[in-house]
Protein backbone atom coordinates (compact mmCIF):
# COMPACT_ATOMS: atom_id res chain seq x y z
CA UNK A 1 0.00 0.00 0.00
CA UNK A 2 1.36 3.39 -1.01
CA UNK A 3 1.08 6.21 2.22
CA UNK A 4 -0.95 8.90 1.01
CA UNK A 5 0.84 12.04 -0.06
CA UNK A 6 -0.02 14.95 2.43
CA UNK A 7 0.56 18.77 1.52
CA UNK A 8 0.02 21.34 4.09
CA UNK A 9 -0.56 24.96 3.95
CA UNK A 10 -0.04 27.30 6.80
CA UNK A 11 -1.18 30.98 6.37
CA UNK A 12 -1.87 34.43 8.44
CA UNK A 13 -5.32 34.77 7.89
CA UNK A 14 -9.04 33.27 6.86
CA UNK A 15 -9.14 33.74 3.61
CA UNK A 16 -5.55 33.65 2.40
CA UNK A 17 -6.47 29.85 2.34
CA UNK A 18 -8.49 30.38 -0.62
CA UNK A 19 -7.07 33.67 -2.69
CA UNK A 20 -3.54 32.80 -1.97
CA UNK A 21 -3.69 28.57 -2.43
CA UNK A 22 -7.22 27.55 -3.53
CA UNK A 23 -6.11 26.32 -6.61
CA UNK A 24 -3.68 23.73 -5.34
CA UNK A 25 -5.86 22.87 -2.49
CA UNK A 26 -8.42 22.18 -4.72
CA UNK A 27 -6.58 20.39 -7.42
CA UNK A 28 -4.64 17.96 -5.22
CA UNK A 29 -7.63 17.15 -2.96
CA UNK A 30 -9.47 16.12 -5.67
CA UNK A 31 -6.48 13.44 -6.94
CA UNK A 32 -6.61 12.12 -3.09
CA UNK A 33 -3.58 14.19 -1.27
CA UNK A 34 -4.36 14.92 2.12
CA UNK A 35 -4.17 18.23 2.62
CA UNK A 36 -3.89 19.99 6.01
CA UNK A 37 -3.98 24.08 6.65
CA UNK A 38 -2.91 26.13 9.85
CA UNK A 39 -4.53 29.28 10.18
CA UNK A 40 -2.30 31.79 12.48
CA UNK A 41 -4.97 34.13 13.65
CA UNK A 42 -8.64 34.17 12.99
CA UNK A 43 -8.46 37.83 11.52
CA UNK A 44 -10.45 39.75 14.12
CA UNK A 45 -8.39 42.86 13.10
CA UNK A 46 -10.24 43.35 10.05
CA UNK A 47 -12.97 44.93 8.05
CA UNK A 48 -16.32 43.75 8.57
CA UNK A 49 -18.17 44.06 5.05
CA UNK A 50 -16.17 47.11 4.57
CA UNK A 51 -16.61 48.87 7.68
CA UNK A 52 -13.49 49.60 9.94
CA UNK A 53 -13.10 48.34 13.38
CA UNK A 54 -14.98 51.11 15.84
CA UNK A 55 -17.55 52.01 13.60
CA UNK A 56 -21.12 51.15 14.39
CA UNK A 57 -21.55 48.00 11.71
CA UNK A 58 -18.70 46.57 12.37
CA UNK A 59 -19.61 43.76 15.04
CA UNK A 60 -16.00 44.02 17.48
CA UNK A 61 -13.06 42.20 17.05
CA UNK A 62 -14.23 39.12 19.16
CA UNK A 63 -17.26 38.92 17.20
CA UNK A 64 -16.06 39.20 13.82
CA UNK A 65 -13.18 36.44 14.82
CA UNK A 66 -15.53 34.09 15.36
CA UNK A 67 -17.17 34.60 12.11
CA UNK A 68 -14.71 34.30 10.01
CA UNK A 69 -13.30 31.15 11.79
CA UNK A 70 -17.10 29.40 10.44
CA UNK A 71 -16.14 31.33 7.11
CA UNK A 72 -13.04 29.78 6.89
CA UNK A 73 -14.05 26.28 8.02
CA UNK A 74 -16.86 26.81 5.45
CA UNK A 75 -13.69 27.87 2.63
CA UNK A 76 -11.53 24.90 3.48
CA UNK A 77 -14.64 22.22 3.33
CA UNK A 78 -15.27 23.95 -0.38
CA UNK A 79 -11.75 22.89 -1.19
CA UNK A 80 -11.98 19.36 0.74
CA UNK A 81 -9.09 20.46 2.53
CA UNK A 82 -9.21 17.40 5.12
CA UNK A 83 -8.00 19.51 8.88
CA UNK A 84 -7.92 23.13 9.76
CA UNK A 85 -6.21 24.43 12.63
CA UNK A 86 -6.19 27.38 14.33
CA UNK A 87 -3.59 29.04 16.13
CA UNK A 88 -5.36 32.11 17.29
CA UNK A 89 -2.59 34.47 16.88
CA UNK A 90 -3.62 38.18 17.21
CA UNK A 91 -4.41 39.20 13.99
CA UNK A 92 -1.65 41.92 12.44
CA UNK A 93 0.28 41.19 15.26
CA UNK A 94 2.14 37.87 14.21
CA UNK A 95 5.66 39.86 13.97
CA UNK A 96 5.60 40.14 17.68
CA UNK A 97 5.04 36.33 17.99
CA UNK A 98 8.56 35.28 19.54
CA UNK A 99 10.41 32.34 18.37
CA UNK A 100 9.72 30.17 21.64
CA UNK A 101 6.38 30.31 20.99
CA UNK A 102 5.77 30.37 17.26
CA UNK A 103 7.90 28.00 16.25
CA UNK A 104 7.28 24.96 18.31
CA UNK A 105 3.14 25.95 17.58
CA UNK A 106 3.77 25.35 13.84
CA UNK A 107 6.20 22.51 14.01
CA UNK A 108 3.94 20.46 16.55
CA UNK A 109 1.50 20.21 13.52
CA UNK A 110 3.77 19.27 11.23
CA UNK A 111 5.21 16.82 13.32
CA UNK A 112 1.57 15.84 13.79
CA UNK A 113 0.39 16.04 9.96
CA UNK A 114 3.66 14.58 8.28
CA UNK A 115 3.30 16.62 5.08
CA UNK A 116 5.82 15.92 2.64
CA UNK A 117 5.18 19.57 1.09
CA UNK A 118 4.65 22.67 2.75
CA UNK A 119 3.60 25.71 1.15
CA UNK A 120 3.40 29.26 2.70
CA UNK A 121 3.72 33.28 2.06
CA UNK A 122 7.38 34.39 0.26
CA UNK A 123 9.52 36.30 2.50
CA UNK A 124 7.72 39.63 0.70
CA UNK A 125 4.85 38.42 2.35
CA UNK A 126 3.07 38.94 -0.88
CA UNK A 127 2.52 42.67 -0.79
CA UNK A 128 4.66 43.01 2.28
CA UNK A 129 1.65 41.89 4.61
CA UNK A 130 3.61 42.06 7.99
CA UNK A 131 1.85 38.72 9.05
CA UNK A 132 2.13 36.89 6.04
CA UNK A 133 6.38 38.18 6.21
CA UNK A 134 6.03 36.67 10.10
CA UNK A 135 4.30 33.33 8.99
CA UNK A 136 7.04 32.84 6.33
CA UNK A 137 9.65 33.22 8.75
CA UNK A 138 7.93 31.44 11.56
CA UNK A 139 6.87 28.23 9.28
CA UNK A 140 10.71 27.90 7.40
CA UNK A 141 11.95 27.69 11.10
CA UNK A 142 9.09 25.52 12.01
CA UNK A 143 9.98 23.17 9.04
CA UNK A 144 13.48 23.34 10.51
CA UNK A 145 12.78 22.46 13.93
CA UNK A 146 10.18 19.61 13.30
CA UNK A 147 12.77 17.72 11.56
CA UNK A 148 15.50 18.35 14.21
CA UNK A 149 14.78 15.55 17.07
CA UNK A 150 17.05 17.24 19.48
CA UNK A 151 15.11 20.69 19.18
CA UNK A 152 13.93 22.02 22.54
CA UNK A 153 10.32 23.06 22.75
CA UNK A 154 10.55 23.70 26.66
CA UNK A 155 9.70 20.36 27.72
CA UNK A 156 6.89 20.32 25.57
CA UNK A 157 6.32 17.18 23.76
CA UNK A 158 5.87 18.00 19.55
CA UNK A 159 5.41 14.46 19.00
CA UNK A 160 8.54 11.98 16.98
CA UNK A 161 10.70 14.27 14.48
CA UNK A 162 9.57 14.79 10.76
CA UNK A 163 11.32 16.21 8.00
CA UNK A 164 9.35 17.64 5.24
CA UNK A 165 10.53 17.51 1.84
CA UNK A 166 9.91 20.34 -0.41
CA UNK A 167 9.13 23.91 1.01
CA UNK A 168 7.23 26.81 -1.55
CA UNK A 169 6.64 29.98 -1.34
CA UNK A 170 4.08 31.42 -2.82
CA UNK A 171 5.37 33.78 -6.16
CA UNK A 172 3.29 35.56 -8.57
CA UNK A 173 4.30 36.70 -11.54
CA UNK A 174 3.29 39.60 -13.71
CA UNK A 175 0.54 37.93 -15.07
CA UNK A 176 -0.69 36.91 -12.27
CA UNK A 177 -0.58 40.41 -10.78
CA UNK A 178 -2.03 41.99 -13.61
CA UNK A 179 -5.40 39.77 -12.96
CA UNK A 180 -5.34 40.56 -9.50
CA UNK A 181 -4.66 44.49 -10.14
CA UNK A 182 -7.67 44.07 -12.34
CA UNK A 183 -9.56 42.75 -10.54
CA UNK A 184 -8.82 43.76 -6.36
CA UNK A 185 -8.58 47.42 -4.82
CA UNK A 186 -4.70 48.32 -4.62
CA UNK A 187 -3.34 45.81 -2.20
CA UNK A 188 -0.90 47.74 -0.20
CA UNK A 189 0.38 47.57 3.66
CA UNK A 190 1.62 50.34 6.03
CA UNK A 191 4.32 49.36 8.38
CA UNK A 192 6.64 51.93 9.87
CA UNK A 193 4.99 54.92 7.94
CA UNK A 194 6.49 53.08 4.59
CA UNK A 195 3.71 51.83 2.03
CA UNK A 196 4.41 48.73 0.63
CA UNK A 197 2.71 47.22 -2.64
CA UNK A 198 3.02 44.20 -4.43
CA UNK A 199 6.75 43.17 -6.83
CA UNK A 200 5.78 40.62 -8.90
CA UNK A 201 8.54 37.47 -8.71
CA UNK A 202 10.79 37.66 -12.47
CA UNK A 203 9.33 34.86 -14.01
CA UNK A 204 12.89 33.17 -14.24
CA UNK A 205 12.82 33.22 -10.50
CA UNK A 206 9.28 30.73 -10.75
CA UNK A 207 10.70 27.09 -10.32
CA UNK A 208 6.77 25.67 -10.29
CA UNK A 209 3.53 26.22 -12.17
CA UNK A 210 0.42 24.18 -11.08
CA UNK A 211 -2.40 23.97 -13.69
CA UNK A 212 -5.33 24.41 -11.50
CA UNK A 213 -8.19 25.74 -14.42
CA UNK A 214 -10.11 22.78 -13.36
CA UNK A 215 -10.98 23.72 -10.50
CA UNK A 216 -11.40 28.17 -10.65
CA UNK A 217 -15.21 28.15 -10.08
CA UNK A 218 -14.29 25.42 -6.96
CA UNK A 219 -12.12 28.09 -6.03
CA UNK A 220 -14.28 30.85 -6.29
CA UNK A 221 -16.79 29.12 -4.14
CA UNK A 222 -14.12 29.11 -1.63
CA UNK A 223 -13.45 32.95 -1.64
CA UNK A 224 -17.14 33.43 -1.30
CA UNK A 225 -17.11 31.93 1.73
CA UNK A 226 -15.20 34.92 3.33
CA UNK A 227 -18.58 36.81 3.36
CA UNK A 228 -17.77 39.43 5.93
CA UNK A 229 -14.63 40.41 3.31
CA UNK A 230 -17.19 40.95 0.85
CA UNK A 231 -15.99 44.61 0.34
CA UNK A 232 -12.63 43.82 -0.62
CA UNK A 233 -14.59 40.98 -3.11
CA UNK A 234 -16.84 43.18 -4.64
CA UNK A 235 -15.40 43.55 -7.90
CA UNK A 236 -14.64 39.80 -8.41
CA UNK A 237 -18.90 39.29 -8.60
CA UNK A 238 -18.73 41.50 -11.61
CA UNK A 239 -15.56 39.53 -13.33
CA UNK A 240 -16.20 37.43 -16.47
CA UNK A 241 -15.34 33.52 -16.65
CA UNK A 242 -12.18 33.92 -18.51
CA UNK A 243 -11.24 36.57 -16.03
CA UNK A 244 -11.79 34.47 -13.49
CA UNK A 245 -10.14 32.10 -14.90
CA UNK A 246 -6.96 33.80 -15.42
CA UNK A 247 -6.80 34.89 -11.50
CA UNK A 248 -7.56 31.35 -10.37
CA UNK A 249 -6.62 29.08 -13.25
CA UNK A 250 -3.08 28.76 -12.04
CA UNK A 251 -0.56 28.84 -9.38
CA UNK A 252 3.12 29.58 -9.07
CA UNK A 253 5.54 29.45 -6.63
CA UNK A 254 9.36 28.99 -5.68
CA UNK A 255 10.89 26.09 -4.79
CA UNK A 256 12.66 27.22 -1.01
CA UNK A 257 14.23 23.76 -0.74
CA UNK A 258 13.51 20.13 -1.81
CA UNK A 259 15.41 16.98 -0.39
CA UNK A 260 14.53 15.15 -3.47
CA UNK A 261 14.75 17.02 -6.58
CA UNK A 262 16.70 19.99 -8.12
CA UNK A 263 17.69 21.92 -11.20
CA UNK A 264 16.27 24.51 -13.34
CA UNK A 265 13.30 22.30 -14.96
CA UNK A 266 9.99 24.10 -14.23
CA UNK A 267 8.09 21.85 -12.29
CA UNK A 268 4.29 21.71 -12.71
CA UNK A 269 3.80 19.37 -9.23
CA UNK A 270 4.36 19.97 -6.52
CA UNK A 271 5.13 16.51 -5.48
CA UNK A 272 7.75 15.80 -8.70
CA UNK A 273 10.94 13.63 -7.07
CA UNK A 274 8.62 12.56 -4.32
CA UNK A 275 7.76 8.56 -4.76
CA UNK A 276 4.67 8.57 -2.04
ZN1 LIG B 1 -3.62 37.41 4.62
Amino acid sequence: MTAARRLMVVAAHPDDESMGFGGVLARYASEGVETFLVTATRGGGGRYRGHAAGSGEHPGSAALASLRERELRAAAATLGIHRVDVLDYTDRHLDRVTVDDGVPAIAEHIRRARPHVVLTFAPDGAYGHSDHVAISQLTTAAIVAAADSSFDARGRDLGPAHAVSKLYYLAWDERAWTAYRAAFKKLVFVADGVERQATPWPAWAITTVIDTRQWWQTVWHAVSCHESQVDAYAALKTLRPDQHEALWGSQSFYRAFSLVNAGRQRESDLFEGIDA
